[in-house]
């Protein structure tokens, strides 16, 4: 065989196709059940995870698509699932880009049982596999309650909430700016990022490579919730944190009362 055939033959093995890239979207077992809201206190990377709820939405969501492929940048985009039949190309382009898809429930309500939240679940999650093949990366209640129904069913399904420590206020309808503004400012390592792709969320998108440009001046990365996630857990483990997400403990004193009888005198 002549080595170049040889080449070509290692590099697309027969049955299965070139094209798939499958992202690993493992979240380590210290998120199950939690709700993630807070700072990872003393986390150092500059690594963030640039989030999009209420998408997909065939105005607004290949906009932010197309910035973050110019930039080379990955998000997560926490879809509702009534939106996704209709627009199961873009979600198919998500994972293609290397993004990851979340379940932001199947009609975005706020009040509901636990049952009818545990039914929104696994309806978004239907669709996002019928789009893709596969079921969500990761979960976000709607409007990020953290004690509904929905955010019920989610934790006894062992699913974390991923809430955000960054809000771009964006659903506040203001302009373009003023959403760069509010997530270049306040950006702090290991930070989640709230933005909106959804339907009406033009400004978002306008914001989106303005966002990326600043970031990137300030020496920022986004990678998925999944992946953020992952390098959470190993910077954890390095710091001796086996369970849950708080980094440090409060030190200990053997005798705490000595040093300041000390400084008294
Ligand atoms: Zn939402």
């Amino acid at each position: 065989m002549p080595p170049h055939l040889a080449l070509f033959i290692l590099l697309v093995p027969v049955g299965s196709p070139p094209s798939t890239v499958v992202s690993d979207w493992t979240i380590p077992a210290r998120f199950r059940s939690q709700t993630v809201v807070g700072r990872v206190k003393g986390f150092p990377e500059k690594i963030v995870a640039l989030t999009f709820d209420d998408g997909p939405d065939r105005r607004n969501t290949p906009m932010v698509l197309d910035a973050l492929k110019r930039h080379g940048q990955k998000a997560t985009f926490f879809l509702i699932g009534e939106q996704v039949p209709a627009n199961a190309e873009l979600v198919r382009r998500m994972v293609a880009d290397g993004h990851a898809v979340g379940n932001h429930s199947w009609s975005h309500p706020y009040r509901l049982s636990r049952d009818e939240g545990l039914r929104q679940i696994q309806r978004c999650d239907a669709a996002i596999m019928q789009a893709i093949g596969r079921k969500s990366a990761c979960f976000r209640t709607p409007g990020g309650f953290t004690d509904n129904g929905i955010a019920q069913a989610a934790r006894s399904q062992g699913l974390p909430n991923f809430l955000w420590m960054v809000s771009s206020a964006d659903t506040r309808r203001i302009g373009s700016a003023a959403i760069a503004r509010n997530v270049t400012r306040y950006l702090h390592p290991g930070d989640i990022v709230l933005m909106h792709d959804g339907p009406g969320h033009r400004e978002t998108a306008l914001a989106v490579p303005t966002i990326l440009a600043g970031m990137e001046r300030n020496g920022y990365r986004s990678v998925t919730v999944p992946e953020l996630c992952r390098i959470w857990d190993r910077w954890l483990a390095e710091k001796g944190v086996n369970k849950g997400l708080k980094p440090t403990q409060p030190p200990k004193l053997s005798s705490p009362s000595k040093p300041r009888r000390a400084s008294q005198r």
